[in-house]
C-alpha cells in the first residue's frame, strides 16, 4: 500500500478550488481611515468590516490602548492563571457583566477560543450539542472538538431542535446557536429556543458575535433584545473585535459556570493572556457603545437607506435588520463579478462563497458602519447597479 502524498493531495484541492472559482486571496490593505481603505493606491468605501458601531479607531480607544501599553507593555506575557491576570482585565470584565445584565464575565483572547471553552469544559462524548445549521464555523469546531455528538437543525427550525434533542434522550445536552447569523445578518429565534431548551432540561448558549454593541436595548445584544435572562440563557459570548472595535472575546453568564470556565477551559488556561493594552482598549469601547446610543441610530438609518434603495432598484437583500445586508448572487463567478465591478467603482465588498456560505448561495455580504454616510450608501446603491449591468454582460444573469 502506498502512504498517499500530502503534496499531491493539496496540489489536487488546490487547482479543485482553480476550477469552482474558491480560491481564496487576501487584499492588502494599507492604510484604514474610518470606513475608508487603501488598497494598491486607491481609496475605496468599505463594505465589509464589522466594525459596525464605528470605535475601531476612536481616540479614547486608541488613547486607552496606548496608556496601557506604556504602563504594562504589548504583551500577555503569561496565562490568565499564572500571572497573566491584571487589573484592567478584572475591570473589562465587571464592565461587560454590568452592561450585559449578568452576574459574571471572562475574557478570552478570541471568540474562537471562547466558544472551544464553554462546549469542551460542559459537553463531553455521552452528551449532545444541537446546532443551527447555519452556526459559524467556531461553534461547529468547538462540538467537533469536545468529542459530543453534534446534531445540526435547518436553520432556525425550532421544532427541528427539538427533534434532535428528543432523539437524544440520554447525557447532556446543549443548543448552541449564533444569535446574529454571521453571513445572514437575521436573528434566531431565542425565545422559541429558550422554550425548547426548558422542556428538553439543555442548555440554551448563544453566540452573539454581530448582536453585541448593535441589537438589543442600550446595544445589549440578541439576548436581552428577546428580554431573555440567565435563566434560560446561562451563557453566551460577546465578541470584542466586532462592534467593540477591539480585540478579544468574553463568555458571560452565571457566577458558576463563569467560575468553572475559568478553571478548567482549556482554551482559556493553556494560551497567553489577553495583552492589557487590548483590555483597556475594549473597556473604552464598552463605555462608548453603553452611552452612545447615536451610533445604533444612525445604524439603523443607514440601513434603511440600503433597503429603501436597494428595493426601489429591484435586489432582494436578505431580510436582515442588522448591519449585516447580504446579496445572494448564486454561482461564486457572479459574486466574485459583481465584487470584482463594485471595486472598480471605488466600493469594497466581499464575495462570500462556499463552503462559508451554503452551495449556490455565494453572495456579498454588505455591512454597515455608523461612520458611512448617507452618501456613501447612496454610492453604494449606484454601483451595485452598474455592477449588475456589468456582471449580465460578463456572466449571463446577475441578482
Ligand atoms: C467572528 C465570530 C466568532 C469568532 O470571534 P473571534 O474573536 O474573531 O475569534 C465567533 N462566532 C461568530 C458568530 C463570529 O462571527
Amino acid at each position: 500500500m502506498m502512504r498517499p502524498s500530502l503534496h499531491a493531495r493539496i496540489a489536487q484541492a488546490r487547482s479543485e478550488r482553480d476550477d469552482r472559482r474558491r480560491r481564496r486571496q487576501r487584499l492588502t490593505v494599507t492604510r484604514r481611515e474610518g470606513v475608508r481603505v487603501m488598497v494598491n493606491d486607491r481609496w475605496l468605501i468599505g463594505f465589509c468590516s464589522n466594525d459596525y458601531l464605528g470605535l475601531s479607531q476612536h481616540f479614547s480607544v486608541v488613547g486607552a490602548l496606548q496608556d496601557e501599553a506604556a504602563r504594562s507593555g504589548a504583551g500577555g506575557v503569561s496565562s490568565h492563571l499564572v500571572c497573566g491576570h491584571l487589573a484592567v482585565h478584572e475591570a473589562l470584565e465587571r464592565e461587560l457583566a454590568d452592561w450585559l445584565q449578568v452576574p459574571a464575565a471572562l475574557v478570552f483572547s478570541s471568540g474562537w477560543l471562547g466558544n472551544l471553552a464553554v462546549v469542551q469544559s460542559l459537553l463531553g462524548e455521552d452528551d449532545v450539542c444541537v446546532q443551527d445549521r447555519l452556526n459559524h464555523a467556531s461553534l461547529i469546531d468547538a462540538a467537533r472538538l469536545s468529542g459530543c455528538k453534534l446534531r445540526r437543525y435547518p436553520h432556525n427550525d425550532v421544532q427541528g431542535a427539538l427533534r434532535q434533542l428528543r432523539a437524544q434522550p440520554e447525557g447532556a445536552a446543549m443548543i448552541a446557536t449564533d444569535g446574529v447569523f454571521s453571513m445572514d445578518g437575521d436573528v434566531a429565534p431565542l425565545r422559541d429556543l429558550a422554550l425548547a431548551a426548558h422542556v428538553q432540561n439543555a442548555m440554551l448558549y448563544v453566540d452573539d458575535a454581530h448582536g453585541i454593541g448593535v441589537v438589543g436595548p442600550d446595544g445589549r445584544g440578541s439576548v436581552a433584545g428577546a428580554r431573555l435572562t440567565t435563566q434560560q440563557v446561562p451563557l453566551q459570548l460577546a465578541t470584542l473585535g466586532k462592534a467593540l472595535g477591539s480585540f478579544g472575546a468574553a463568555v458571560v453568564g452565571t457566577a458558576d459556570l463563569i467560575a468553572h470556565l475559568s478553571e478548567t477551559a482549556r482554551p482559556y488556561l493553556y494560551t497567553t493572556a489577553l495583552p492589557a493594552a487590548q483590555a483597556a482598549a475594549s473597556l473604552a469601547a464598552v463605555k462608548l457603545a453603553r452611552r452612545e446610543h447615536w451610533r445604533r441610530e444612525k445604524l439603523q438609518e443607514l440601513i434603511l437607506r440600503l433597503r429603501g434603495g436597494a428595493l426601489r432598484h429591484g435586489f432582494t437583500l436578505l431580510d436582515s435588520d442588522t448591519p449585516i445586508q447580504p446579496l445572494v448572487c448564486g454561482t461564486a463567478a457572479h459574486a466574485l463579478a459583481m465584487a470584482d465591478t463594485l471595486r472598480d467603482d471605488g466600493i469594497l465588498a466581499a464575495a462570500i462563497r462556499p463552503p462559508t456560505v451554503p452551495e449556490n448561495t455565494a453572495r456579498l455580504r454588505l455591512t454597515l458602519s455608523a461612520l458611512h454616510t448617507p452618501d456613501d450608501i447612496d454610492a453604494l446603491i449606484n454601483a451595485l447597479c452598474r455592477a449588475r449591468d456589468e456582471t449580465r454582460r460578463r456572466v449571463g444573469t446577475a441578482p
